[in-house]
Formats: C-alpha cells, structure tokens, sequence
C-alpha cells in the first residue's frame, strides 16, 4: 500500500456505530446557564472582555485577542455574567470562562452585520470575525489556514467529509440537511482562495451524502465527490489528502507545502450561514450517544452548554456513565464530570455503560508489531512507549513523538493493552517542559 512517510499508508477497521445517522439534529431549548472557555481552539487564550454583572446578547464578542494563532469568543446567549471562574479543559488547558445566567430572550447582538466579502482579504477577515476554528476536531483557527504564505501556490481545496470517528454522525446530518449551505461555502472559498478543484471526501459507509452531493455538485465547474474506504482515520488531515489528491505531506511540511488547504464540512457550511446572516460561531451541531444515554440523537445546542444539560434533553442516564468522552472513541478526551460545557471543537458527547468502558489490564508488550503496521505515519508506538516510561527524551524525540496526532490506532490493536495514546501525549508533554 502507498505511503505517507515512505511505508505504509495503515489505519484500523473500526466498528462503525453510526446508531443516529439517519435522526436529523434537533434544536436543544435554551440552558439556564452557560459557561464560556476563552480558550476553544488550538492557539493562545482569548482575554474576556465582559465582567460580572453586565449584560451580554448572542453573538456578541466576549473574548479576543492580538496573538496570531487565536479567534475571538463570542456569547451563545443573551443574559447576565454572573461569574468569571478559572477554567481547566479537557485536556488540561487553563483559562477563564464566563458563567451567563440566560434569559431565554435570545436578543441578537445589535452590532451584527453580514459581512460584505469581495476579496480574499475579506474572506481571510470574516473566518476571524465569526471565532472560525477547525469544527471536525481539530481547533485549528481558520483563517490562518485560509491564508497560507504560498497562496498562489495552492491549487485544491480538500473538504473534509470523512467523519470517521464511530459513533459520530453530526457531519452525516450536515451534508444531507445543510447542502445549501455547504456549497455556498464550496463555492466563496474557490472563488477566493482561486483553486482549481475541489474534493469533497466522504467514506463509503455514507452512501447518502455521496449520493447527495455527486448529485448536487454536477454542475459546480471543479468541484467533486471522492468516496473514501471506511478505514480509521481517513479524516485526518495527512490522510486524507493523500487519500483524494495522491499528494503526500511530509514531516515538517503544512498541506499547503503541496498546494492544499483542507476544511471540514460543518466549518465551510458554517462560513457561509456567517456570510448570509453575520451571526458568529455561537452554537454547535453535535452527536449524543452512548449506552449510558436514554435517547442517543444530534442536537444542535448553544457553546457553553454544560454535558449534564445535552443529556437530559437527550431524556437523561437510563443508567450510570462509567466513561463521558468529549468527541469519538478513538480521539475524544475523557471527562470526570458532566458539568464541562460544550466547546466550538466538539462533534460528540458519549456516555458509556459499564458494559462499554470495560478496560482490559495493560500488560507486557510482546513485540508483536501490529502498533507499528497500525500507525499511518510509520511511527514505532512501542519504542515510543518504552521511552515514555523510561523518561528518554532522547528517545522520544529520534522516534518522533511530536510527529503523532494521537489518532488511537495503536492502542486500538495493541493485545497488550497497552496505553500507547497516553504515552504518547506525555511524552510530548515531557519534551515541551524540558524545551526540546
Ligand atoms: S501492539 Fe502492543 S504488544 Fe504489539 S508491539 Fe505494539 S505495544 Fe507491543
Ligand atoms: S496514536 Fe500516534 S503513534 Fe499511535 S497510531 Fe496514531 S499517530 Fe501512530
């Protein structure tokens, strides 16, 4: 098989779990409070810009500010601030957030205006103006990716359908229900970024979307559909550009260093409802699922919705959570609690029984290799592993821990058990306190 590092191009067969692909998102009834992170992207915190007691409407800016790898926040809600508390996430980022007692009112920012976009430039301004990051996952701000050093250098726009993660079906009910849309942002982005083509990747367990969209894009000159195999994980970015162009990106290089720019489908349709209306990124359209949960189905809730609010509207716990994971399976982060609230990146909410989080004891390796022949980017997880727990910075770094994007399937096929994500991220942990 080809290659992204010069091996193998792997990935994993996972059990797809697709229970709520055909249950169009419904709209969740506004929560009594909310709770804002000012950090919800990959990059610097925002600074709050509203302080207890002032009055705040939907989408207007509540965070900003001047460091180059950020977005602006804006509120989800119209209502009160009625804390600013120090906010831990997930994956243990620090920031503040702010705690807003709703009103229900959902007053619109007065100041909001749909942008008028006649530029690249302009374009580059709206994803920045709307709090615009990468909504597959990845948190990545967007108009940085928009506006790449070598512009005139890229050629094709890679628009990411894949949703790969089992479980998740979010991006599923975009395609099929938000199509307008969609192509509305297909359509500005190749315009101004001046691609000759776009691909929109979608795997093969989504024979709707496919159909949908081949259909829909017949007469959008360059644009088309790619039917991806169902492998695990053919959305990652790296991937999944090799997966539609052939091209591959090598270590140190950005998609745009081979003349791509990658976008996920519910960022490129939420770009153009911002263009049509001026409302920014304030609510998010998610998965809901699990053993755990009463009424598994897609929701699209206000940001700063805490989990335990998602789930009751999903008719609460039909029995306990023994594991919450904030997004899929195989990448999503595991919460303690289900007051965490949900944030721009976030595509799932699963509450697993204890049937579902059984964990089998991590055990020795036994050099079998299957982590290695697993791994799409020809990393050793094994080797990686040993060094981890052996505090080999040397190690880490000759075996490329910083080269891993955490995508599970080491772990996923590991006999051992052993808990390769996590040594992984550690390890990365390790090399950034010692500054290497
Ligand atoms: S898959 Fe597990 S047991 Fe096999 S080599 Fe990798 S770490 Fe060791
Ligand atoms: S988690 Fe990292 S090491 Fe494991 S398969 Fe994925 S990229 Fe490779």
């Amino acid at each position: 098989m080809p290659s992204l590092f010069g091996k193998s191009l792997s990935g994993v067969k996972v059990r797809h779990c697709k229970n709520t692909a055909d249950m169009p998102a419904v709209r969740m009834p506004i929560p009594d409070k909310v709770v804002i992170p000012m950090l919800q992207h990959m990059g610097a915190p925002c600074n709050l810009l509203v302080q207890v007691g002032e009055t705040v409407t939907v989408g207007q800016k509540i965070g900003d500010t001047d460091a180059f790898l950020s977005v602006p926040v804006h509120s989800s809600v119209s209502g009160t601030v009625s804390a600013v508390i120090d906010f831990v996430s997930a994956n243990g980022d620090k920031c503040k957030a702010a705690v807003i007692d709703t009103d229900k009112a959902q007053t619109p920012c007065p100041d909001l205006r749909a942008p008028v976009v006649q530029s690249h430039k302009d374009l580059v301004q709206a994803a920045r103006d709307c709090g615009l990051d990468g909504l597959g996952g990845a948190g990545f701000p967007t108009h940085i990716k928009l506006n790449p050093k070598n512009l005139a250098e890229v050629n094709t726009l890679v628009i990411n359908g894949a949703e790969c993660e089992p479980y998740i079906t979010c991006d599923t009910r975009l395609m099929l229900d938000r199509t307008d849309d969609l192509l509305a942002g297909i359509s500005v982005l190749q315009k101004y970024l001046g691609v000759e083509r776009v691909i929109i990747g979608i795997e093969d367990n989504k024979p709707q979307c496919i159909e949908k969209l081949t259909r829909a894009t017949a007469s959008m000159d360059g644009v088309s559909v790619r039917t991806l195999r169902s492998k695990y994980p053919q959305g990652a970015e790296k991937v999944l550009i090799y997966e539609t162009t052939g091209r591959v990106v090598a270590e140190g290089q950005l998609p745009a260093d081979q003349g791509v720019i990658v976008l996920n489908v519910a960022t490129t349709a939420k770009l153009a409802e911002y263009l049509r209306t001026g409302m920014p990124l304030v609510e998010k359209m998610l998965t809901v699922d699990g053993g755990a949960v009463t009424r598994p189905q897609n929701i699209i809730a206000p940001i700063g919705t805490e989990i335990r609010d998602l789930i009751a509207f999903c008719g609460g716990y039909k029995e306990p959570a023994k594991k919450l994971l904030m997004g899929g399976p195989m990448m999503g982060l595991v919460v303690v609690s289900d007051d965490y609230p949900l944030i721009k990146n976030n595509n799932a909410i699963l509450a697993f029984n204890q049937k579902e989080s059984v964990q089998e004891p991590e055990t020795a390796c036994i050099r079998c290799g299957r982590c290695v022949a697993a791994c799409p980017f020809d990393l050793m997880p094994l080797e990686l592993d040993a060094a981890y727990h052996a505090e080999d910075t040397h190690a880490l770094s000759l075996y490329k821990v910083n080269l891993c994007m955490e995508c599970g399937c080491c772990s996923y096929v590991c006999p051992a058990k052993r808990h390769l994500v996590m040594s992984n991220r550690l390890g990365k942990k390790l090399l950034k306190e010692k500054g290497i």
